[in-house]
């Protein structure tokens, strides 16, 4: 059988491993099937490539620029997926695995698309936060900006994952305009290595965007400076050798760790056996066990539960366990494929051990169970494995030790204070699940183990129908975890993002603040058309450009009609006397909605054009009441473009409403949806 040489892409070169590679073998026969490494890797050119060949391409894209390209990369992918699927299953994993690891990575890379498109800007500066008013008259204000760092990405990932492992790093980090040079862990970088040449072969990638190590990464970390980021996930072992290297220290460069993690899981007091609370939890239990052989950083290795309900439990788990088929990862009646490795199997043999001191096995004999299909004494193959440790408040292991495989650890409460102490035993963890239908429950939970838990996932009668499961790092949300889970932070949407900007306090005029963000300030230059600003297309509309209306005057039959046809009748409106008792109002006044109403009737230009929807308001405030016989005027001001599509885009309008002594009655934000083009 020939070898696989998995290769590097170095300077936009594909480089070969050489003599001295390391040899992988599959998981499932233990045959040698490639080899990865090159100790003559010029890592400097790869950094210098990455640096002023990559970022600069990437820093003169928009937001939106990158989230089509993001799009397309992962269009792309899922167009040719079946080629990663097949050569995944050497790894061990089977089928259903490859969804969490493929379609996952995929996925995710479709939802940092979307959200670059929904809720960044189409320029290059993201706008953190709103204006700080830095001054009494204005003429002076803050706003904190974020901008692309000038260095690469360094993205060293965990064998599970080969694919999802890199996408869900490499999406945030190109959406935000930075370079990534991907070092996967070299027992399953054969799949990551296909999965670059697909992106590549997408042609949607500029040149130094994306660079891959195979093997080891020679003295890349010693060259990193302080414009570069690593984001490292694999063991806290590595992870302290990697993050106290003197360079990365004296250049303060970023270092994004996620490590293992003890995750736990609470039976809660209401689920007892019989309910669906219950199947649910030994559902979800034996889940984790199982996906991926358990080797999932999220897999949950404490299971906690009343005391009254371990015996069922440990019945309910190990029937469940007992119809999980052990495989040949590519059969289709395969449950629960191989290891990755025989030294991982080896590993977590060797954490079992440890664990056996605390712990009871009660489920699984690695040395006496069926493999179907493959050779057990080759393939990298366990049993899922099920402890009992009864004395969890005196295990010395249990609350301590990862075993990275299909293995869990059952143990009592007595109440959820006891609860709570147990899950935070496990010094930091990525996430923490309860089943419970009391809400009660829940929050005592998210107030006494939030600070320990990188995630918390609450799962019930409910929710069962439409949940994630415990085990899934959404792209949406927050991945990562405090203490032994290193600390680090991934994902969550546009906070992921900003783990490759840096944010920037900017203080200075409204003209400059609206100039460097793209966005109007209150006190910038305004603009005024001679043509009403609602005839002209999106394009034609300039930011600062401004509308001034004239005055109109609010009566009492406008109150009592407005009030009677719309049924708001509220007293502040209607009653004087009651009205003059609330501490906020001098009387009677207009509604607030009357003169949003009011202002639209001002503002708006009615013919047909190229304003084609109001979507909606932002930010309204109602600064002061408006009376009977008192005026109001309207400023409305284009604030913020962003295109939505090929034929429209989003207008946002920057709206005040003074009243005939110029104080300000009302300001929001007004939205619309403008068309490119006339008719
Ligand atoms: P590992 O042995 O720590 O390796 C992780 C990565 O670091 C691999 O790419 C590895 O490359 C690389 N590496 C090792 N030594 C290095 C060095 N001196 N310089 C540069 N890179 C180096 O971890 P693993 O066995 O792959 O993964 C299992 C662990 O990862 C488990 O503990 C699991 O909990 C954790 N994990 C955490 C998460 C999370 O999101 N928190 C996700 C998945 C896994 P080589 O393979 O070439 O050695």
């Amino acid at each position: 059988m020939s070898i696989q040489n998995v290769r590097s892409f170095v300077a936009g070169q594909w480089v070969r491993s050489d003599d001295n590679a390391r040899l992988i073998q599959s998981a499932v026969t233990g045959e040698t099937i490639a080899c990865a490494g090159n100790d003559t890797l010029d890592t400097e050119s790869m950094l210098d490539y990455g640096r002023n060949v990559g970022g600069p391409a990437l820093r003169a894209l928009t937001f939106h620029d990158r989230a089509r390209m993001i799009k397309a990369l992962a269009t792309y992918l899922n167009d040719h997926k079946q080629a990663l699927y097949d050569i995944s299953f050497a790894t061990g994993a089977t089928q259903k695995d490859h969804l969490i690891d493929i379609d996952g990575g995929i996925g995710t890379m479709f939802v940092f698309a979307s959200k670059g498109r929904r809720e960044m800007p189409d320029s290059q500066v993201y706008l953190d936060g709103n204006i700080e008013p830095l001054s009494r008259q204005g003429t002076f204000q803050g706003q904190h900006i974020c901008t692309p760092i000038h260095g690469v990405a360094v993205h060293i990932n965990a064998f599970n994952f080969p694919v999802w492992g890199m996408l869900e790093k490499l999406a945030p980090a190109l959406l935000a305009g930075v370079p990534a040079i991907v070092k996967p862990a070299t027992a399953s970088c054969y799949v990551t290595e296909h999965c670059v040449q697909l992106l590549l072969d997408s042609g949607v990638l500029p040149d130094g965007a994306l660079q891959l190590i195979s093997g080891g990464v020679g003295n890349l970390l010693d060259q990193l400076d302080s414009q570069d980021v690593v984001s490292f996930t694999g063991s806290a072992h590595t992870a302290v050798a990697l993050r106290s290297k003197a360079n990365i220290i004296e250049k303060s460069i970023r270092f994004i760790a996620e490590q293992d993690s003890l995750n736990a899981s609470m039976l809660g007091p209401d689920a007892i056996a019989g309910t669906p609370a219950f199947e649910l939890f030994v559902n979800e239990v034996s889940r984790e066990m199982t996906a991926k052989a358990g080797q999932k950083c999220t897999a949950i290795r404490r299971v906690f539960a009343p005391a009254l309900q371990i015996d069922s439990l440990l019945e309910a788990i190990k029937a469940r366990l007992a119809k999980i088929v052990v495989g040949d990862p590519a059969a289709a009646a395969t449950t629960m494929g191989a290891l990755v490795s025989n030294d991982q199997k080896q590993d977590v043999l060797d954490k079992i051990a440890l664990l056996a001191t605390d712990a009871e096995r009660v489920f699984g004999d690695p040395d006496n169970f069926e493999v179907k299909g493959a050779d057990a004494s080759k393939g990298a193959f366990l049993p899922p494995m099920l402890l009992h440790c009864a004395s969890p408040d005196i295990a010395k292991h249990v609350h301590d030790v990862e075993a990275f495989g299909p293995v869990s650890t059952v143990m009592p409460y007595r109440d959820i204070p006891h609860a709570v102490s147990l899950f935070n035993r496990g010094q930091g963890s990525l996430v923490a699940s309860v089943i419970t239908h009391d809400a009660d429950v829940a929050r005592e939970v998210a107030l006494g183990s939030g600070a320990f838990h990188g995630r918390l996932y609450f799962n019930n009668r409910d929710s069962m129908k439409e949940s994630t499961g415990h085990g899934s790092p959404l792209p949406h949300m927050v991945h990562g975890g405090p203490g032994r889970a290193g600390g680090g932070e991934e994902m969550g949407g546009v906070r992921g993002v900003m783990h490759y900007m840096q944010r920037t306090a900017i203080q200075g005029s409204p003209e400059i603040l609206s100039k460097i963000s793209q966005r109007w300030v209150p006190g910038a230059q305004q603009i005024t058309q001679k043509d009403h600003p609602f005839t002209r297309t999106f394009h034609e509309l300039e930011l600062g450009e401004t509308l001034n209306t004239g005055l109109r005057e609010i009566t009492i039959a406008d109150i009592e009609q407005f009030a009677h046809f719309t049924g708001d009748t509220f007293y502040a409106h209607m009653d004087d006397a009651a009205a003059r008792r609330n501490p906020f109002f001098p009387g009677r006044v207009a509604h607030g909605y009357l003169l949003l109403s009011f202002a639209a009737g001002l503002f708006v230009q009615p013919d047909e054009g190229p304003v084609l929807a109001n979507t909606g308001l932002d930010n309204l405030r109602f600064m002061k009441p408006v009376e009977a016989g008192d005026s109001i005027q309207v400023r409305l001001t284009v604030k913020q473009k962003t295109p939505r599509n090929d034929t429209y885009g989003e207008v946002r309008w920057d709206v005040s409403l003074s009243n005939q002594n110029s104080e300000l009655v009302a300001e929001y934000d007004l939205l619309t949806m403008n068309a490119y083009q006339l008719g």
